[in-house]
């Protein structure tokens, strides 16, 4: 029965059922219809973006401004050259940070960090040290609580490193990204990103890690510039802009759908008749409401000093897509996590929710993150830009063969690194990247490398001829429209920098470049030791360095591939490259405990053994706490709300085949109760699989995926939540969408797909 509405805006008329009450699905179509363009706080006719940029960061030019001179060199030091501060500073810094933050409308400060989950930390307390001696406030803020806080770390994952009678931790203030103020309705917040360590001193978070990855490179690469005559160079960097893919719905289809509020994501839903076979959303016009909410979420981003740059309609119906630019990683990966928090925030202030989950409606295309990586000196000189030096081209080519190397003997670590439970859902389904890690280089430059492993001195290209001949030359142009053709890739260069394209959207970039660094770190040492021997060997630079990248581009090369990554073909032939395919996060996560990886993230500082196995646990606990949330709410919604709905509409039809029967005598109703038939057959699959989804986790014993840190039993929970329980419930979905499109619309209590991804 179709739902009216009066004049009020209310229900006029109910379900069908006669009980007086709307579904709470009725009532979400009926709250969208109301919903209009929300407007932001920002004027930008008044008050022009170049004004409103960074007004809430404590950044460079404010601590110039704030600070005495000596301070804020020493700070300049501190972060552009990695040179410790010297904690005396620290009160100053505290002090003017505090005047700043009080002028502004601060009355709380946090340290904000990042444990080892997908979200950041924070607990704030007040300026406010006493009420003072003649009742008035003391607001105090000291070099002390700057640099270091005392949360208690019990409730934080650590994997089993931080014993349970030590529940403290420490924050560290991390000055290389800046102070800023956090908006919210009835005040202002300062936030100082910290790093978050136990007392014994591991970390406990995913910024130490990077970090400690960002010093790595920068040692390794510096030295490998200077072995090839780069004296001047004194830091380099590594730089990331996050492509950031999401959904919007409707609140009020959100708050309809226990399964996307406790898992993000639709346990439950049959394809809508339109998917994105139209392929009319990619790139379409904007629609006015979402449009409002973009551009509210990045005036608010602006304030914070984060360079959103572009947004688009992406391929699935109601999917999006915003990019920063660049900036270090540390600090690209802070301002994603700010950009997530502001997103999810700035989204129901507008009556919707924004999705970051990697598939949040099957049939249609999941979200990712593509994380495009370089390097850069001090001068900001990109190091993947193909040079216009010969100078500058030999250390493109070495570098370049550093990364492939790196990708190349780590291709598993590299993989486990962006495996969880909702990437799952996408790697690998012709949408994604595949499992399998490969680098795609484009035409240009494989011809380039393919000359060089050939051993030519010079080859033909569509610029002419090209001499290959290190410190005499330089490579052509590449242009980058041919490079970024290649959108099966995983791991691609696009002309001047790498898109690593298979990390899940709604994962911190943090330990997926942790890893990148530090094994393109250990391959540029490589590079440099290998270097290093040939010149005492007696051999001239430039000759060395074409036979060391002739020498590895030709040992690596099982990692390049320019082809279709999504072919079957592909899948055989990796195989017998013998590179990695793991398939899911089960598969994927041992890599980050094999010897290789300990060997190389514990050279590199990176993280100790203890730290990695600890890391190890925790995404093991993490991925066996997903399923199991995502089974207790499978059974709970097939039990409690659909399965209601088809006993109701299979008694309906009974009763209409039974009395139909009586008020004519003789009639054959044979189709009728082919209907019934159908449908009574569906709901026993549904109750079949139903008792199996419950079956298995009673055998498992303690079903609740539990505090448990994770150890080795962990890991076979967590096998058997992937080989029993993530079948087990597939087949109840499997059953339910066919239910859903059998039983009468107006009983279904679901928000469907056809509504959500299109009403908003
Ligand atoms: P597209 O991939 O859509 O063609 P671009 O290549 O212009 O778009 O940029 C995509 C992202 O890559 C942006 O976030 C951009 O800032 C980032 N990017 C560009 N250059 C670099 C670099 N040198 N290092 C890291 N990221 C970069
Ligand atoms: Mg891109």
């Amino acid at each position: 029965m179709p739902v009216r509405v009066d004049s009020e805006g209310k229900l006029a008329s109910m379900r069908s059922r006669g009980q007086g009450q709307a579904s709470a699905r009725q009532e979400a179509l009926q709250a969208v219809r109301g919903r209009e363009p929300v407007r932001s706080g920002v004027d930008y006719t008044v008050t022009p973006v170049s004004e409103i940029f960074g007004v809430n960061v404590f950044n460079r030019h404010v601590m110039r401004t704030l600070l005495p001179k000596n301070v804020y060199k020493a700070l300049v030091r501190c972060l552009d050259h990695g040179e410790q501060l010297d904690p005396a500073m620290a009160d100053i810094v505290a002090n003017a940070m505090k005047d700043w933050a009080l002028a502004r409308g601060a009355t709380h400060f946090t340290h904000w960090f990042h444990p080892m989950s997908e979200a950041t930390a924070e607990k704030h307390d007040s300026f406010l040290v006493s009420g003072g001696h003649e009742g008035g406030a003391i607001l105090e803020f000291s070099g002390k609580l700057l640099i270091q806080g005392e949360p208690d770390a019990s409730s934080f994952p650590s994997g089993g490193i931080r014993s349970t009678f030590e529940a403290r931790g420490y924050t560290g203030w991390d000055p290389t990204s800046p102070a800023f103020l956090m908006e919210s309705t009835n005040g202002k917040t300062l936030c100082i990103p910290t790093v978050f360590c136990s007392y014994s001193g591991h970390a406990l978070d995913k910024k130490t890690p990077l970090l400690r990855s960002l010093d790595a490179l920068n040692r390794s690469a510096v030295r490998l510039l200077h072995t090839l005559g780069n004296k001047a160079v004194k830091r380099v960097i590594s730089t990331v802009g996050p492509e950031q893919e999401y959904f919007l719905i409707d609140e009020a289809f959100y708050l309809a759908r226990p399964d996307i509020i406790n898992c993000g994501r639709a346990l439950f839903g049959a394809r809508p008749p339109k998917g994105q076979e139209m392929e009319d959303h990619y790139w379409g016009s904007i629609k006015e409401r979402v449009l409002a909410f973009m551009m509210d979420a990045e005036s608010e981003l602006y304030k914070l000093g984060v360079p959103v740059k572009t947004r688009h309609n992406e391929v699935a119906p109601a999917q999006f897509e915003v990019a920063p630019v660049f900036e270090q990683s540390n600090i690209a990966c802070d301002h994603n996590l700010l950009l997530m928090e502001v997103f999810r925030k700035t989204a129901q202030k507008h009556g919707l929710r924004c999705l970051f989950h990697e598939k949040p409606f099957s049939g249609v295309n999941g979200s990712g993150k593509h994380n495009n990586w370089s390097m850069a000196d001090d001068e900001g000189n990109n190091l993947l830009e193909p040079g216009s030096t010969p100078l500058e081209n030999t250390q493109f080519l070495v570098l370049l063969t550093a990364v492939c190397r790196a990708v190349n003997k780590h291709a598993g670590l590299l993989r486990a690194g962006i495996a969880h439970a909702g990437n799952d859902h996408r790697l690998g389904a012709n949408e994604a990247p595949p499992a399998i890690m490969s680098i795609y280089l484009g035409d240009q430059l494989t011809a380039v490398v393919d000359a060089l492993i050939a051993g030519q001195k010079e080859m033909k290209s569509a610029h002419g001829k090209v001499n290959l001949k290190f410190g005499v030359s330089t490579l052509p142009d590449l242009p980058r429209d041919d490079s970024d053709r290649n959108r099966t890739s995983p791991f691609a260069f696009t002309g001047n920098k790498f898109e690593f394209r298979a990390l899940g959207s709604s994962q911190s970039i943090a330990f997926p470049n942790t890893l990148l660094n530090t094994m393109v770190a250990e391959s540029i040492d490589y590079m440099t030791d290998a270097l290093e021997d040939l010149v005492k060997g007696g051999m001239e630079i430039n000759a060395a360095a074409e036979k060391l990248v002739r020498e590895t581009l030709k040992e690596n090369q099982r990692i390049l591939f320019n082809g279709d990554n999504y072919s079957a073909e592909w899948h055989d032939e990796a195989a017998r490259r013998g590179l990695p395919n793991l398939h899911n996060t089960v598969e994927a996560l041992p890599e980050i405990v094999k010897d290789d990886a300990k060997e190389l993230l514990v050279k590199y500082g990176v993280l100790s053994e203890d730290e990695l196995v600890g890391r190890y646990n925790v995404f093991v606990a993490q991925f066996c706490k997903t399923v199991n949330i995502e089974w207790l709410l499978t059974k709970s919604i097939a039990r409690t709300m659909i399965l209601p709905a088809a006993l109701e509409y299979q008694s309906r039809v009974a009763s209409t085949i039974v009395q139909t029967k009586s008020a004519l005598t003789g009639i054959n109703l044979s189709v009728e109760e082919n209907m019934l038939r159908d449908l009574t057959e569906k709901i026993s699959e549904l109750l079949l699989a139903l008792e199996r989804l419950e079956q298995p986790m009673n055998n498992a014993g303690n079903g609740n995926g539990g505090h448990g840190h994770g150890d080795s039993e962990s890991y076979v929970m967590a096998k058997f939540y992937q080989d029993e329980v993530i079948p087990a419930m597939q087949a109840v979905r499997d059953a339910a969408d066919e239910l859903e499109v059998l039983v009468d619309d107006s009983i279904w209590p679901l928000p469907k797909f056809r509504e959500m991804l299109y009403i908003y």
